[in-house]
């Protein structure tokens, strides 16, 4: 027996003040009860780290540890109280448990690893034998932990994004350390407000280390940029521009198409998909009845091509280039009689500075695809969130990068 207790001693990484009273094996349940004993020593409080006298024994209690073989096992004490001069009656720490938490600290930190591993909460809940809602607290105590952890290093690249959420129009923005590839914070909505609350993340340090943010033409977002990082350039995503460019082609697409049919012309039916490649991703079939289609819808291939054009935009080396390479094609745009694309034309005219920005800063949004892939796949796994705040701890927890184990003793 002594043997036995030797052994949990060590695996629960017990100090001195610490004793293992008894190991009671419950076969018909399944079962293993290691009872523990406060032996002496100095007591601390556990605020202020004072040395204080006993108060008396709290009521005993439990926590879950890590399964021996199929036995259920848990730890059971009943820890000392102390008077603390200045904090008043404290429940001590114990080394094989953090504060309010009912699992030991190698449980929680092995079903962390499982909820890192498992595809979905749901699976890793239920090999770990928890709830739901345990689990979540689980993640949520990792999350705290490592959100407390994070260093205040510089950062000099930063996204803000927004992405939907829930079943109505309902929105969550996103701060993303673009350099490491992590989701900084998470917040309601996307207001001016939310986006405060972003950068209200950072230190004041960080923030005026802050080169450039690159975001979408959301104006809450680069109202608040501008007032909370001032020395920031701020650069628009390019992705977001391609993605205007290939709805006004498909706003003319599907107007070409209903005269065209009205004339018995089906040729632009079903074409969708293949005005929104590039050309360089297409296969020579492909290729081929573009080439047709061009000729048959003259005022699709007309924006589809001033829509290519823009790809060259980005390739230029510098902001004089760039600008004349925008005027360029902004006048041929203007006049192609073809209000979807004067429409974004428009549009991207007044927000020049912020596209010619990026020859600077080439950054964007969408270079942390990882993640990206990553947040969708929680979001419609967890179609049934209930509160954004488990949405946000999600988020966190999966690409935050946090440092999310607890601290073993040993
Ligand atoms: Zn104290």
């Amino acid at each position: 027996m002594n043997d036995l207790n030797a052994h949990y001693r060590l695996l629960l990484g017990l100090d001195e003040a610490w004793d293992v009273e008894q190991v009671d094996l419950d076969l018909e349940a399944n079962r293993v009860v290691i009872d523990l004993q406060h032996v002496g020593g100095q007591l601390r409080c556990p605020e202020c780290q004072g040395s204080c006298r006993k108060f008396d024994n709290a009521p005993k209690r439990t926590w879950r540890h890590l399964d021996t073989m199929q036995f259920e096992t848990i730890v059971q004490a009943s820890v000392p109280r102390c008077e603390c001069p200045d904090c008043g009656v404290k429940t001590i720490a114990v080394p094989w448990a953090g504060k309010h938490s009912r699992f030991t600290l190698m449980f929680e930190a092995f079903a962390i690893r499982v909820l890192q591993a498992a595809s979905n909460v749901k699976r890793a809940a239920k090999l770990l034998g928890l709830s739901w809602d345990t689990a979540h607290t689980v993640m949520e105590r990792a999350v705290h932990r490592g959100m407390e952890r994070r260093e205040e290093e510089p950062i000099e690249y930063v996204g803000i994004d927004e992405k939907s959420f829930g079943k109505a129009q309902d929105y969550i923005s996103l701060m993303v350390d673009l350099d490491r590839s992590r989701v900084l914070e998470v917040a309601k909505d996307r207001t001016t407000e939310s986006c405060d609350q972003l950068w209200s993340s950072l230190s004041e340090a960080q923030k005026s280390g802050v080169l450039a943010v690159v975001t979408d033409f959301w104006r809450a977002f680069s109202n608040s940029s501008r007032e909370q990082a001032p020395q920031a350039e701020l650069v628009h995503d390019r992705f977001h521009v391609s993605q205007y460019l290939v709805e006004a082609v498909d706003l003319v697409r599907r107007k070409e198409n209903q005269s065209l049919r009205k004339e018995g012309d089906d040729s632009l039916v079903g074409t969708r998909q293949l005005w929104l490649f590039n050309l360089d991703n297409l296969d020579p079939d492909e290729q081929h009845r573009l080439d047709a289609l061009q000729r048959a819808a003259v005022k699709t291939a007309r924006a589809w091509g001033i829509k290519e054009m823009f790809r060259e935009f980005w390739a230029h080396r510098s902001v004089a280039w760039g600008k004349k390479f925008f005027h360029r094609w902004y006048s041929w745009a203007i006049r192609s009689r073809l209000k979807p694309i004067k429409k974004v034309a428009i549009m991207l005219k007044k927000h020049l500075e912020g596209l010619l920005a990026y020859f600077r800063h080439p950054i964007t949004n969408a270079q942390s695809e990882g993640f990206n892939s990553r947040v969708q796949a929680i979001k419609s796994a967890a179609r049934g969130f209930r509160s954004f705040e488990n949405y946000r701890i999600r988020i966190l927890f999966y690409c935050g990068k946090l440092e999310l184990l607890p601290e073993t003793t040993h």
